[in-house]
């Protein structure tokens, strides 16, 4: 018979869209927001809902690994590209694709299943920074301890 291996990691249930604001942790600009649904250290991965509270530019980045996205509502575009990402739209970023984000409407949801590392690049082509699983899962657990869920609240979401 075949049942969960003892090995196998425990499971993760939440709600995507939280309604409590705690489990939102702020990004680099007014009005973005992340709630963490998984952070997967092996295989260098991490699953959120990125929650867009404003107009325009939010971020211009490179993915050298894929990205899939699914818009939970709202809509926003690339920069680059002529098409609109809307409520249902299920978007693939490919390895190398270089972007620039803009919010559009009062709010947007977007389900994304980021792998590797997420370059950010200047205007002019140049790195700035980057970010990771890793990264991202210290900047939650930073957030969740300041906002009094303490440090460890994080862990319900890495594997
Ligand atoms: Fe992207």
């Amino acid at each position: 018979m075949l049942e969960t291996s003892p090995w196998s990691p425990e499971e993760i249930v939440e709600i995507a869209n939280s309604a409590d604001e705690r489990e939102w942790v702020p990004g680099a600009q007014e009005g973005v927001h992340m709630r963490p649904l998984l952070f997967d250290t092996v295989r260098g991965a991490w699953v959120n809902v990125t929650r867009l509270r404003k107009q325009g530019f939010v971020s211009r980045h490179a993915h050298p690994s894929p990205v899939h996205g699914l818009v939970l509502s709202g809509q926003w575009h690339y920069a680059e590209r002529d098409w609109v990402a809307t409520a249902g739209s299920y978007v693939f970023e490919p390895p190398g694709d270089v972007h620039t984000l803009i919010a559009e409407g009062e709010e947007s949801l977007t389900l994304f299943w980021i792998t590797g590392t997420l370059v950010e690049i200047d205007d002019n082509g140049n790195t700035v920074g980057y970010a990771d699983t890793f990264t991202r899962l210290e900047q939650a657990e930073r957030h969740f301890e300041k906002v009094g869920l303490g440090k460890d609240y994080v862990k319900r979401f890495v594997r």
